[in-house]
C-alpha cells in the first residue's frame, strides 16, 4: 500500500511528525573524533572518566518523537556503558534501529534498513545490530531467528537491560527482553538530548496507552498506561532550562490522561489507598507546576485525546502566558459510526464541544488533527461527515493516514479491511486537499500582524533566513540579520503559504 501524508507546516524533528527520520546531532552536542566521525558529548564529565569512551553507537529512530525521545534515554544508558554516539553508521560497534509499527509501511523501511546495516558486517564481523522500541514484541522471533538480521532485540520497557543484552550478544547467545512493565518510565535517566537543536527539547510524561482505539497497535506494543514522577519531570526540565533550552514539550500517547499517585498502572488508580488519591496529580496540576517553576521557557505538549481534554487544562493553557497555545487533538473521523467502530470515547458532537471551548477559553489556539481514511466499512457518507468536521474546525495543519491493517490490533481480529486501496487513497488525496486550502485560510489571518517567534534553526530553503514557531506552532521565516538562535523575536508578517509564515523581525520580544 502506498501510504501518503500531509506534513503540514511540520519539519522533521517535531513531535508532531510520525514519518520519522534519522536522528541528527545539534552542533554544540557534537564532538570531532580523530577519525573525523562526530559523536555525542556526555554530560557527566565523571562518568566519562569511570569508563572509556572508546565504543561507539549509531542510533536510528523512526515513528512518533516518543521514539526519538526514549532513543535519548538508550543513548544515556549506553553513555554508562562507554559509548559515544556516532552519525556515521559505517564506523560505529553497535548500530541500534528505534522502530516504529504504527504503519506497515515503517516496517518495510525499518527491514530495508537492516538489510543494509547486516551488509556492513562483512568487513566488520564484531558490528552488533539491534531493534529497538515497537516492532521489538512482534518480529522478535523473526529478525534474531528466523532471518538472523540481529543481535540484539529489546521492547520499549527493557532498555535499562541493554547492557547485559549486548553482554549476551557478544557471547553470541540470543539477547531479547521485551517484557512491558507495570512501572518502568526511566524517570531518573537524564537523556543524553540527541535530537535536539539546543533550544526545544522533549520530556516523557506518560508511557503506553489505555485507549484500545481498535486501528492502534500502541497499546500492544508500549503497554499499559502509567504517568511520571512529577518531580522527576520538573528536575529534568530544570536541568533543561540550565543548559539553555527555551522549549519543552511534553510527551505522552495520551498526555492528559497524565495521573501520577505515587507510582503504577492509570487503571489501578482506584485500588491506591485514600491518601494517594487525595494527593494524586492530574494534568492540568502538571501544567500549572511545570508552567510556573519555569516562566522563562515554552511549554507544550502532545498528544491530546478528545475524551481526557478537561476544561481545567484548558484554563491551564489560557493562564500560562508561558503555554503555548497549540492542542494537537487527533479525530480521526467525522463520522460516529466510524468512531464507534474505532472505540473512539467520544461523538462528533463532543468533540464540537470541546473545539468550542477551547476557541471561547483561548481565541487564538492553533488547532490540529490527525485522520485516517478508509476505515472499514467506511462508506461516501462517512467519508463526507469526516469532511464536514474538517470544514467546521478549519484546522490549521494536521496529519492524514490512510488505513493501515495492524496485526494484532482488534480492528485487525474483527473487522475486514474491505475498502479498495484506490478508494482510500483517493479519499485521503480529499482530506489533504481540503486541510491545504484551511492551512492557507489560518496563514493568511497573521497577514500584518506582529507575533513572537522562538529562533529555533535556519530555514531549510536559504541560509540567510532563521526558522521558528508561533505559539500557535505555525513556523515562520525571516532574515537572520544579527539574532541568534533562542532568542524570543517579534516578526511583522508580510506573507504567507498555506504552511510557513513569511516576515522580518522587529525586534527582541518582551513576551515569549
Ligand atoms: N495517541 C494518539 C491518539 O490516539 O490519538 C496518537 C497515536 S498514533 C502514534 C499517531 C497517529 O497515527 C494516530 O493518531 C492515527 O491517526 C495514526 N494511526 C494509528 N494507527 C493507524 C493505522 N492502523 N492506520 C493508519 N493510521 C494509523
Amino acid at each position: 500500500m502506498k501510504e501518503e501524508s500531509l506534513k503540514n507546516t511540520k519539519t522533521d524533528k517535531n513531535p508532531y511528525s510520525y514519518n520519522g527520520d534519522v536522528v541528527n546531532l545539534p552542533p554544540h552536542l557534537t564532538a570531532q573524533n580523530g577519525d573525523g566521525s562526530t559523536s555525542q558529548l556526555t554530560d557527566s564529565e565523571e562518568e566519562i572518566q569511570k569508563k572509556p569512551h572508546n565504543k561507539k553507537v549509531y542510533i536510528e529512530s523512526y515513528g512518533c518523537q516518543m521514539n526519538f525521545s526514549d532513543s535519548e534515554i538508550v543513548a544515556s544508558i549506553l553513555d554508562q556503558e562507554g559509548y559515544k554516539i556516532t552519525e556515521n553508521f559505517e564506523n560505529a560497534n553497535l548500530v541500534l534501529v528505534n522502530t516504529c509499527s504504527i504503519r506497515e509501511k515503517a516496517e518495510q523501511t525499518v527491514r530495508k534498513r537492516l538489510e543494509l546495516f547486516n551488509r556492513l558486517k562483512r568487513n566488520n564481523k564484531d558490528l552488533k545490530i539491534g531493534v529497538l522500541g515497537c516492532m521489538a514484541e512482534r518480529l522478535k522471533h523473526k529478525f534474531l531467528e528466523e532471518e538472523k538480521m540481529v543481535d540484539l532485540v529489546v521492547g520499549p520497557d527493557a532498555y535499562r537491560d541493554i547492557p547485559n543484552l549486548l553482554r549476551e550478544a557478544e557471547a553470541e547467545r540470543d539477547a531479547v527482553n521485551v517484557i512491558l512493565s507495570k512501572e518502568e518510565t526511566y524517570g531518573d535517566i537524564a537523556p543524553v538530548r540527541t535530537s535536539s537543536n539546543g533550544v526545544s527539547g522533549f520530556v516523557t510524561i506518560t508511557r503506553g496507552c489505555d485507549n484500545m482505539c481498535t486501528f492502534c497497535v500502541v497499546p500492544f506494543t508500549r503497554g499499559r498506561e502509567r504517568s511520571r514522577d512529577p518531580k522527576s519531570i520538573l528536575e529534568e526540565i530544570a536541568q533543561m532550562a540550565e543548559c539553555g533550552y527555551k522549549e519543552v514539550t511534553l510527551l505522552g500517547q495520551n498526555v492528559d490522561s497524565y495521573l501520577w499517585y505515587g507510582g503504577g498502572l492509570k487503571k489501578d488508580f482506584s485500588k491506591a489507598n485514600p491518601l494517594q488519591q487525595k494527593t494524586a496529580v492530574n494534568f492540568a496540576m502538571l501544567l500549572d507546576l511545570v508552567a510556573n517553576a519555569q516562566p522563562k521557557m515554552r511549554i507544550r505538549f502532545s498528544t491530546s485525546n478528545p475524551q481526557d481534554m478537561s476544561l481545567d487544562v484548558i484554563r491551564a493553557m489560557a493562564k500560562f502566558n508561558n503555554i503555548c497555545k497549540h492542542v494537537h487533538l487527533p479525530v480521526q473521523s467525522g463520522s460516529n459510526l466510524i468512531l464507534r467502530k474505532m472505540n473512539r470515547q467520544h461523538t462528533r458532537e463532543q468533540y464540537f464541544e470541546l473545539i468550542n471551548n477551547i476557541r471561547k477559553i483561548i481565541p487564538r489556539c492553533g488547532i490540529s488533527h490527525d485522520m485516517i481514511t478508509g476505515f472499514p466499512s467506511e462508506t461516501e457518507q462517512d467519508h463526507q461527515d469526516t469532511l464536514t468536521l474538517m470544514e467546521q474546525v478549519k484546522y490549521d495543519f494536521g496529519f492524514m493516514f490512510a488505513y493501515s491493517e495492524r496485526p494484532g490490533t482488534l480492528a485487525a481480529k474483527k473487522i475486514k479491511d474491505d475498502i479498495p486501496e484506490s478508494t482510500k487513497k483517493r479519499r485521503l488525496q480529499e482530506i489533504i486537499d481540503l486541510q491545504r486550502i484551511h492551512s492557507e485560510y489560518r496563514t493568511r489571518q497573521y497577514i500584518g500582524k506582529t507575533v513572537c517567534i522562538l529562533i529555533e534553526k535556519s530555514s531549510k530553503r536559504s541560509s540567510d533566513f532563521w526558522s521558528g514557531r508561533t505559539s500557535q506552532n505555525t513556523v515562520a521565516v525571516f532574515p537572520k540579520e544579527n539574532y541568534k538562535v533562542g532568542d524570543f523575536v517579534d516578526v511583522k508578517i508580510e506573507k504567507v503559504t498555506s504552511a510557513t509564515l513569511i516576515g522580518n523581525v522587529i525586534g527582541i520580544s518582551s513576551s515569549i
